[in-house]
């Protein structure tokens, strides 16, 4: 953990490292006007928590780490808090590289990058916006839970309700419309839901509509916390697969998707796909070699849905039992070398 004070620029910060097991961390850094330092310090601990789930699910040989910036992005940014906020990075000597996430933008990290090599998810570093890659990860977990629940190989003429049609939520759709699936749309966007009518064939819902329709497949891609008490009470979908983060409100309601027979795509396997494209940026980033990596998300969830199945264990946490076997193992062989 490292608290970074900065008097001129007036940066006040936390990089939270959580586990190194698997190589250096790598984690965003949100800025956010937090109440306490407390506060602040419970979010960077939870965030690079997750983030060491993530990585070992991955398959990445990288750690978990997480930053907050404690501020308000909208009036507090400088070019001065940014460039002490990579001084304090690069003081760790690549043990933590830093991304953008909440309220911080790629140009911050690019400023971040004038005092430290250990960025991640710049343009320079070839990888580009990740988005179509998760949204790649997302189309090929899809294609793992429907194998699972629905027994069928492929997508085709499987009706998979779409919450959300931003950057994510469209190329999901692009994936999805071009292996034969049928698509139910929403978004507060009304231009986007008639773009993905035109495009896609597809029909449209109001927002607070597509939690109740009958289709094969819901996929969040907008918001987090969209299983809770009131969706459970119309859901009757028998899948739920999306990119959004932090899908479930609280534990209690996966053990709910679980009793129910609803098969749960846990968020931060199948939304892994940014994350594993930008572990391959570098100068020598290669676009298939990256993707056939993001499609491993396929067989990571497989082993899920069938140690889950086999065990009884809810999807949500046999994915946290199988993490920690895999950062928890390399921690063993390493100490025992
Ligand atoms: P985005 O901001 O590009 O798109 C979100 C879309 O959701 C927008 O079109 C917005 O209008 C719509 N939306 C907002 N509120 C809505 C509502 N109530 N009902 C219906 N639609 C609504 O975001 P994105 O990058 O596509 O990410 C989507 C989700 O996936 C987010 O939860 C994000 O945290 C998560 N995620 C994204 C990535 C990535 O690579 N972009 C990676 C991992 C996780």
């Amino acid at each position: 953990m490292a608290f970074c004070n900065d008097t001129e620029s007036g940066l006040k910060a936390i990089i939270a490292i959580h586990n190194t097991n698997r190589g250096p961390a790598l984690g965003g850094c949100r800025m956010w006007p937090y109440e306490s330092d407390d506060e602040a310090l419970t979010d960077a601990l939870r965030l690079s928590r997750g983030m060491t789930y993530k990585s070992a699910l991955a398959g990445l040989d990288m750690g978990g780490g997480k930053s907050v910036i404690i501020g308000d992005a909208k009036t507090m940014k400088s070019e001065a808090l940014f460039r002490a906020m990579g001084r304090f990075v690069d003081s760790l000597g690549g043990r933590y590289s830093i991304a953008e996430d909440v309220g911080i933008s790629v140009a911050d990290v690019q400023t971040m990058a004038q005092e430290t090599e250990f960025v991640a998810g710049t343009p320079e570093r070839g990888a580009g916006d990740p988005s179509p890659s998760t949204a790649y990860g997302v189309y090929m977990g899809i294609r793992a839970a429907v194998a699972q629940r629905l027994n069928r190989a492929s997508v085709s003429d499987i009706t998979v309700a779409v919450q959300g049609l931003g950057s994510v939520g469209w190329n999901l759709c692009k994936y999805l419309a071009d292996d034969g699936a049928k698509l139910i749309v929403t978004d507060i966007d009304q231009a986007a839901v008639a773009r993905a009518v035109k495009s896609f064939g597809a029909v449209a819902v109001a927002p607070d509509a597509i939690y109740g329709v009958e289709a094969d497949v819901f996929a969040p891609c907008a918001l987090g916390a969209v299983i809770n008490d009131e969706t459970l009470k119309v859901l009757q979908t028998p899948i739920v697969a999306g990119s959004s983060n932090n899908q479930l409100a609280e534990p209690r309601h996966g053990t709910e998707l679980h009793t129910r027979g609803i098969l749960y795509a846990p968020d931060y396997v199948i939304n892994a796909g940014g994350v594993i494209n930008i572990s391959h940026e570098g100068p020598a980033y290669d676009q298939e070699r990256a993707f056939a990596h993001v499609a491993k998300i396929h067989d990571t969830l497989t082993e899920i849905f069938k140690r889950s199945a086999a065990s009884g264990v809810p999807t949500f946490q046999a994915a946290d039992r199988l993490a920690e076997e895999r950062f928890q193992r390399v921690s063993l062989a390493s100490s025992a070398a």
